[in-house]
C-alpha cells in the first residue's frame, strides 16, 4: 500500500519549540562521533579535549547572556530543570533568612510547580496579578516584597501571548528590599536582547531548543559577583557542574547551544524586524477579515514571533482539527477534549469564554510571507465556515 503523501504543514509553533539550525547540527555533529569522551575523565586525551568544548561553550554562554565569568553558567536540561534548580535551590539555601517568595501568576508550570511544592513545604508564596495587557503591577509587587521575602521570580516574556515584563525595574525594586531575582527568559533568550548585568537578575534560565538550538539542553546562569549566589543543589551524584547538577554534561547540547546564541546575536536586529513585519501581517489579515476578535498581550512590548488571538463564536480544538495544513496552537492551557481557559488569559482578565477561544501563532525564522498570508486566509476561511455551523456549542456572542 502507498501511503497518502502527507499535506505539507505550515509550522506556526515555534513558542513551544523550534527546529534546529543547520548550522548548530553541523557545530554538534563533531562531538558525537569525535569528541565524544566523557568532559569530567581527565587522565586521557579525549576527555581532556572534551572538557575544553565544554568550557568553550560554557564561556560563550555567559559572553552572550552579559555575564562576567564562564563559571557562572550551569548546564542544564532545559529551563524546566533551570527554573526547578534556581528556585528550590535558592528556597534551600536561604531558608534561614526567611521562607516569603513573590512570583506572579502569568508564570510558566516549571515555576509555578515548584513554588506549589515549597508552599506544601511551609515556604509562603505571594503571587501578583497582571494587568490587562499581561504586565505585572509593579506596586502590587513593591507592597508583596516583606523584611522575610528572600526572592522573587518574575519571567521576561510570556510564552502565550509574547508581553516583555518591566523586569529591570520589578529587579530594581527587589534589590532595594534585598531581595534575590531569578527570571524565566526561556521565551526570551535568542528572540529579543537579553543582559544579565543590564537586567541586573541574579539566576536567569534559558532552553536551548526555543532559538534553534537542540532539545536536552538548557541554561541556569548563576551571578557570582557582587553578590555571590549559593544554590543548593536538587540532584545528587558525581558532582558536575560545580556540584549543582551531577551527571555526565551534554557536550554536544552546549556546544549547540552556544552556536545557536551567536547565530541569534549575529541575526539580531534584523531577524527581529523581519519577524515583527511578518507577525503584524497575520495579525492584521485576521483581525481585519474577521469581526469579533481580538489580540492578546502588549501591542508595543511583545515578542516579534508572537501573536496570541481570542476569536469570539469558536471552539478551538474544532478549529485547530479543521487546519491540518497549520500547526498553531491553542492560547490554553490544553486538556485532550476540553480546552482550560487559559489561566494567563484569564489573569488578564479575558472571559473564560473568550479565553477558550484563543490562538496563539508564534513564527520563525523560516516563516516566509507566503505562510503568514495563506495561514491567514485558512484560518480567516475556517472561523467562518465554523461559525455558520448550527452546532456552535450556543456560542453566539462576539462581544469580549
Ligand atoms: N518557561 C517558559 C516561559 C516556557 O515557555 C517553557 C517552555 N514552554 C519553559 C519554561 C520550559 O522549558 P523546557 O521545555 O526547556 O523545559
Amino acid at each position: 500500500m502507498i501511503a497518502a503523501m502527507a499535506e505539507p504543514v505550515i509550522y506556526l509553533d515555534h513558542n513551544a519549540t523550534t527546529a534546529c539550525d543547520p548550522r548548530v547540527v553541523e557545530a554538534m555533529l563533531p562531538l558525537m562521533t569525535e569528541t565524544y569522551a566523557n568532559p569530567t575523565t581527565r587522565n586521557h586525551r579525549p576527555g581532556r579535549d572534551a572538557a575544553c568544548a565544554l568550557e568553550r561553550a560554557r564561556a560563550t554562554v555567559d559572553r552572550l547572556l552579559g555575564g562576567r565569568a564562564a563559571s557562572e553558567v550551569v548546564f542544564t536540561a532545559g529551563a524546566t530543570e533551570g527554573n526547578n534548580l534556581a528556585l528550590m535551590g535558592a528556597a534551600d539555601a536561604l531558608a534561614d533568612r526567611g521562607r516569603h517568595i513573590v512570583s506572579q501568576r502569568t508564570e510558566h508550570a516549571s515555576v509555578l510547580e515548584p513554588l506549589a511544592a515549597l508552599q506544601r513545604r511551609g515556604w509562603e508564596i505571594t503571587l501578583v496579578g497582571v494587568d490587562e495587557i499581561g504586565r505585572i503591577d509593579l506596586d502590587a509587587l513593591e507592597s508583596a516584597i516583606r523584611d522575610d521575602t528572600t526572592l522573587i521570580s518574575l519571567m521576561l516574556a510570556n510564552n502565550e501571548t509574547g508581553t516583555i515584563q518591566p523586569l529591570a525595574e520589578a529587579a530594581a525594586l527587589a534589590r532595594s528590599r534585598g531581595a534575590l531575582v531569578h527570571c524565566d527568559a526561556a521565551q526570551a533568550v535568542g528572540k529579543i536582547p537579553v543582559d544579565v548585568a543590564e537586567l541586573d537578575v541574579d539566576l536567569l534560565t534559558a532552553s536551548a531548543h526555543k532559538f534553534y538550538g537542540p532539545k536536552g539542553i538548557g541554561v541556569l546562569w548563576i551571578r557570582h559577583r557582587r553578590p555571590r549566589i549559593r544554590l543548593m543543589p536538587v540532584n545528587f551524584g558525581g558532582g558536575q557542574e560545580a556540584g549543582l547538577r551531577s551527571g555526565t554534561p551534554n557536550v554536544p547540547g552546549a556546544v549547540g547551544m552556544a552556536r545557536a546564541l551567536e547565530i541569534a546575536a549575529s541575526q539580531g536586529d534584523a531577524e527581529r524586524a523581519r519577524l515583527a513585519v511578518l507577525r503584524d501581517r497575520l495579525e492584521s489579515s485576521i483581525l481585519e477579515a474577521l469581526d469579533g476578535s481580538w489580540p492578546n498581550g502588549d501591542a508595543h512590548n511583545r515578542l516579534p514571533n508572537t501573536s496570541n488571538l481570542s476569536v469570539a463564536g469558536i471552539e478551538v480544538n474544532a478549529l485547530l482539527a479543521s487546519l491540518p495544513d497549520l500547526a498553531v496552537n491553542t492560547g490554553s492551557a490544553c486538556t485532550s477534549a476540553h480546552p482550560e481557559p487559559s489561566p494567563v488569559l484569564r489573569a488578564m482578565g479575558v472571559s473564560d469564554e473568550l479565553a477558550s477561544s484563543s490562538l496563539r501563532l508564534s513564527i520563525g525564522r523560516w516563516t516566509t510571507e507566503e505562510d503568514v498570508d495563506r495561514a491567514a486566509a485558512r484560518i480567516t476561511e475556517e472561523v467562518t465556515r465554523l461559525r455558520r455551523m448550527p452546532t456552535r456549542m450556543g456560542r453566539g456572542s462576539h462581544r469580549r
